[in-house]
């Protein structure tokens, strides 16, 4: 009796495990406002999930499923998760159990197979006590102490792709998301040097950011210009240069445009779905209304762009191509996307990882930026004041704190030797405004 119990107990077992699904591996991306946890499954699979607290855990069961792969732990600098724990449950399920640092909101849903990964079971945490707070860092600092203060020129810099979506891949293995990351950062840094300008980083790691929610970080950071670094590919090694598109709403300039569109859209479809993409139909009849004039800005900066970048080298079209990138949709911010080179490309890639070509790119890149706000810059911004009327209570060192220039800038530009100024005296600032 108790063998024959046994024996189809173990035909359970094994039947149970034939028909199994597994998880063949697990990776974990920190973001500032999330942890992303993907499970690499082999086919479709039911979950439930639920929390706990005292202490804080978001629980996850896996029907009819067995785990095939370590655990990593989750890196120092995760805000959110301390721990994952696992364990087989009624023989056949799997139960993984998330430690928290602190409360979370969970999101879970299972992605379809796509070009480059499998089925995934993808688990986000949410911090709740954030807010989206963490991806607004520009707005804090910038707010003005005086009131009369100029603001600086925001620039939102989005290094394409990221996390879960490695973007193009070259032939010696080159992933497009670091590379563009590191143009990113180089452009960050050469930013910061440019007087009334600021820099804004909208993705600050290796994490994957949604289209939609790339634009609304600039958003939020109340950025001027919104500029996408991404590295391209193309069938023929050959083909090389930098281009810089700008969206398109009737269609894209060329069909190697149209197509490389579709590529950088589909990053969503890598990155995880977005359930934001909901409200297209609203979204598209507002663009509608509101992007004429964006639009010819975004032209009128990405000419200046290309142009500086056409001094590099040959630049993969002597004019700024139109496409429909989902990223540049924003209908009150311009918005440029650069093809920094072609990955694809055995020179390009190599250079691509040179960090002087790097910072060199980025360089090109502020040229192009500075010559076009050099005409365009906004109202109330330091790059636009030219010149300022003294007032009673005026300093020269509180005028220069002012418009963020040195004591000796604003002095040689006005032949001042002491400080000796006087009500209604109109001063010129100089450097920023071009002279
Ligand atoms: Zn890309």
């Amino acid at each position: 009796m108790r063998i024959a119990t046994a024996l189809v107990l173990s035909m359970i077992a094994c039947a149970c495990l034939a028909g199994q699904a597994a998880v063949e591996n697990v990776r974990m991306w920190p973001a500032p406002d999330r942890t992303r946890i993907v499970f690499d499954v082999n086919g479709p699979l039911e979950h439930t999930l639920f929390v706990l607290n005292n202490p804080a855990r978001v629980v996850v069961d896996l029907r009819d499923t067995r785990l095939e792969s370590a655990v990593d732990r989750p890196t120092e600098n995760d805000k959110l998760l301390e721990r994952i724990r696992h364990a087989a449950r009624n023989h056949r399920d799997l139960r993984v159990v998330f430690d928290l640092r602190k409360p979370v909101r969970p999101r879970s849903f299972l992605l379809k197979p796509n070009k480059q990964y499998g089925y995934r079971l993808v688990v986000d945490l949410y911090d709740r006590e954030d807010g989206g707070d963490s991806l607004k860092e520009g707005i804090k600092r910038a707010a003005p102490e005086d009131p009369r203060r100029l603001r600086d020129l925001i620039i939102a810099i989005d290094a394409g792709h990221g996390g879960e979506d490695p973007g193009t891949i070259g032939r010696k293995g080159t992933r497009e998301k670091d590379v563009v990351f590191s143009i990113a950062k180089a452009l960050e840094a050469e930013l910061g040097r440019e007087p009334g300008m600021r820099p804004v980083l909208v993705r600050r790691g290796d994490y994957y950011i949604g289209l939609r929610k790339r634009m609304k970080i600039a958003r939020d950071n109340r950025a001027d210009l919104f500029v996408s670094v991404h590295a391209d590919s193309f069938k023929d090694p050959r083909v090389r240069g930098s281009s810089v598109y700008v969206l398109s709403r009737n269609g894209a300039s060329s069909e190697a445009a149209r197509w490389l569109a579709e590529q950088e859209n589909a990053a969503d479809l890598v990155g995880g779905v977005s359930l934001d993409d909901k409200d297209d139909l609203l979204a598209s009849v507002l663009l509608d209304l509101s992007q004429t004039a964006t639009l010819s800005a975004s032209t009128d900066v990405g000419t200046s762009v290309l142009k500086q970048l056409g001094t590099l080298g040959k630049t993969h079209k002597r004019r700024v191509q139109r496409a429909g990138f989902m990223v540049l949709k924003s209908p009150d911010i311009p918005s440029i996307l650069v093809e920094t080179a072609f990955l694809s490309n055995p020179t390009e890639e190599k250079r691509l990882r040179n960090r002087k070509h790097q910072h060199r790119l980025a360089k090109a890149m502020v040229a192009g930026m500075r010559s076009y706000f050099k005409h365009n810059a906004p109202p109330g911004t330091r790059l636009a004041a030219r010149s300022h009327v003294i007032v009673r209570g005026d300093t020269l060192g509180r005028i220069a704190g002012l418009y963020g220039v040195s004591l000796g800038e604003l002095r040689r530009a006005n032949a001042i030797v002491g400080s000796d100024i006087r009500v209604g005296q109109v001063l010129t600032i100089p450097g920023v405004s071009g002279g």
